[in-house]
């Protein structure tokens, strides 16, 4: 038997050449340790021959036959239709795509075997096009291990995923690394008897590992900040002061909290490294804009990041207009800029003239060079992911950190998730804000809610009207769009219209959203490029379009784009019918709710499986394993337990990182 070498390429594996392999590794596997983590999402009972008569609607099930009729079926779509037979009932198998070769394969008196999802056709019970295998006598037993369904990328097939971790299955591994070989194994191929519970028992084992080794990184990320320097900025001119006299509202009590741990953190000569969170509209903007004068005060910089440039020219406009009068330089740095005036800006940060720089995230990667650097602030971080925190550079000391969510994220999560940070919660709105109304509407009533729109502009309000971004890849988001706002100009004469996509140049965006806040623009009809931090007050109606397609959590943070004023609000959520139970519930969550921590923990509760795989790739965090939901009940064990390796086995914590975190290991010493 093969020993197996958990730090070995993946093509060291029979059969992966360079096209498997990159495919692998769109799927974070580059090492066979990283595909013997691959663990299935879930699995398919084909150990088990489920008989005809037994067989119901809807039933994912194995079934064999004999062929006993071919035929074409001519309903709407001409098909293969061939029926099989066992002792007690018949099935039809329907293939609307066949080969020649296939249709030669069907002969009456050969067996099939055949695995597929059931349901009611014109002629009873039918699969279409189920995976199947013909026999010319009676089909071998079935499986006697459940079949793993994985996580997988395009062009990447089960078979072939099954095969490659039976390679590694079938290969010897150490027995006394401590790593645990029978759980996953297992968990690749549980016997076909599984109980469910024993399945969820050796999942928790693999989670709670890679949850230690997730704190772990986070604990080493902070000793390592900890031990640097940083400028400390004291209180020294009282600008902030005189912020505060013109802002026009009172801070709530939590922004004071908030501001006094924030300013507190800044004054000491150690890093800060703190997280800010605060539902939408909760005022963070103002927190960050405190911050920032307090390194002006000490002739400092700050660099502010927003993950769009929609979003970055906001906050320029915003901090212009609150520090511009306080005599701080405030400077713009965006992708849809020209060269001119982008060369222009980087000259001031270099000169250190422009005490704050606002910017894109990835302007900033981009190696900006900043005079005198003292704090980094961070905005809407979930949209870059927990693992990618900033690295932004600075001459001599370290910059403080501060970097602001509106996910909310469950108390017991922050502990280890937020490890190497310290966090803030903003949980308090602004006095007056009424509820957001919302209501969930059919889209056989558009003309319903086109005449509300009509409605409201006349009174001198503005609205959003959104559609879903379909898919990145195509031509959809646009047309969309486009075609949304051409129906609504025709029925909305005189109304002006700005178009939002992402498509649209840097420069395109920013005109728009520049007319919208100006009020030139009535209605923005937009994709979901809006979602995030955009503030125009006076816009008090969000239409959503297919809100049957989004998560919950992007359906509040949209909504949260209005509400912003005094003046009552609401939002409409213009679904798709005929909507699924669960769809239903979903969107009466966020009708009948308005905070983000409850509307979170729900999306958790209520997503289907289907979207599982699409929120591993873009959630907030990348585990493999590990689901946050399931498993935040591991947490306080795993914090004690990755303390406890930090202090007296740092050779496993050593081992638990080469595996779940190969890019954080090596800092342990063994
Ligand atoms: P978010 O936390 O979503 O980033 P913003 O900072 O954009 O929220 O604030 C939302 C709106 O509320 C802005 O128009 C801001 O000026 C305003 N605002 C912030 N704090 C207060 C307050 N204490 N009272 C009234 N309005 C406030
Ligand atoms: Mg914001």
């Amino acid at each position: 038997m093969a020993i197996a070498d958990p730090n070995q390429p993946i093509d060291a594996l029979k059969g992966v050449g360079p096209s498997l392999k990159e495919k692998l590794a769109r799927l974070g596997i580059f090492r066979t340790m990283d595909l013997l983590v691959h663990l299935p999402l879930r699995y398919q009972d084909r150990s088990r021959v489920v008989s005809l008569q037994s067989l119901r609607a809807e039933q994912e099930a194995l079934v064999s036959g004999e062929i006993v009729d071919v035929k074409f079926g001519y309903g709407r779509r001409r098909s293969l239709f061939v029926t099989i037979e066992d002792q007690t009932g018949f099935l039809g198998l329907r293939f609307f795509h066949f080969s020649k070769n296939q249709q030669a394969g069907f002969r009456v008196g050969r067996f099939v075997q055949c695995f597929g999802q059931a349901r009611f056709g014109r002629e009873g019970l039918e699969m279409a096009h189920p995976e199947y295998r013909l026999f010319d006598t009676a089909p071998e037993p079935p499986a006697a291990e459940l079949t793993p369904v994985y996580p997988t990328t395009k062009g990447l097939g089960q078979a072939r995923l099954r095969s490659l971790t039976s390679q590694l299955l079938d290969m010897e591994w150490p027995s006394d690394d401590g790593t645990p070989y029978d759980s996953l194994a297992y968990l690749h191929r549980p016997p076909a008897d599984a109980a469910t519970d024993a399945i969820a028992a050796a999942r928790n084992r693999i989670a709670r590992d890679e949850l230690t080794a997730y704190y772990l990184v986070m604990r080493h990320r902070q000793a390592a900040h900890a031990s640097q320097t940083a400028q400390a900025l004291p209180q020294a001119k009282k600008l902030g002061a005189m912020l505060l006299k013109n802002l026009g509202f009172e801070l709530t009590a939590a922004q004071r909290r908030v501001a006094r741990e924030v300013l507190e953190d800044l004054a000491q000569d150690k890093p800060m490294l703190r997280l800010l969170q605060g539902d939408v509209g909760s005022g963070k903007t103002v927190i960050a804009a405190f911050a920032a004068i307090r390194a002006s005060e000490h002739a400092m910089q700050t660099a502010l990041m927003a993950p769009t440039e929609i979003l970055a020219e906001q906050h320029y406009a915003t901090f212009s207009e609150w520090l511009s009068p306080l005599g701080i330089e405030v400077v713009l740095l965006t992708g849809s800029q020209g060269a001119k005036e982008r060369a222009a800006a980087r000259e001031a940060i270099v000169e250190g003239r422009a005490l704050v720089a606002v910017g894109t995230h990835a302007l900033f990667q981009n190696q900006v060079e900043f005079k005198q650097l003292a704090l980094t602030i961070v905005d809407e971080q979930h949209r870059f992911g927990v693992h990618q925190r900033m690295a932004l550079r600075a001459k001599g000391h370290t910059p403080h950190q501060l970097v602001m969510t509106a996910t909310p994220i469950p108390r017991t999560l922050t502990m280890a998730l937020y490890a190497d940070m310290a966090v803030s919660t903003l949980d308090e709105l602004p006095k007056g804000r009424l509820p957001i109304a919302t209501r969930v509407i059919a889209d056989g009533r558009r003309d319903e809610v086109i005449a509300r729109v009509t409605q409201l502009l006349k009174s001198g309000q503005q609205a959003y009207w959104v559609c879903p971004l379909i898919d990145d890849s195509d031509n959809l988001p646009v047309s969309a769009v486009e075609s949304t706002a051409q129906l609504l100009k025709a029925k909305l004469p005189g109304v002006a219209i700005g178009i939002l996509h992402g498509r649209l140049k840097g420069s395109e965006k920013a005109a728009v959203m520049t007319r919208f806040k100006a009020g030139d623009l009535q209605l923005l009809v937009a994709t979901t490029v809006i979602e995030v931090g955009v503030d125009v007050p006076n816009a008090t109606l969000m239409v959503i379009e297919n809100p049957e397609r989004m998560g919950l959590a992007q359906l509040h943070q949209l909504r949260g784009r209005v509400g912003r004023g005094a003046s009552q609000s609401s939002c409409v959520l213009l679904y798709k019918s005929p909507l699924s139970a669960t769809g239903k519930q979903r969107l009466q969550v966020v009708r009948d709710s308005q905070d983000g921590f409850f509307i979170a923990e729900k999306d958790l509760q209520l997503r289907g499986p289907g979207e599982l795989l699409g929120a591993r790739q873009t959630g907030e965090t990348q585990f493999r394993i590990a689901d946050l939901h399931e498993h935040a009940g591991l947490i306080p064990e795993v914090v004690k337990r990755g303390d406890e390796l930090l202090a007296n086995d740092p050779a496993t914590a050593e081992r638990l990182l080469s595996i779940w975190a190969p890019q954080d290991s090596g800092h342990i010493s063994v």
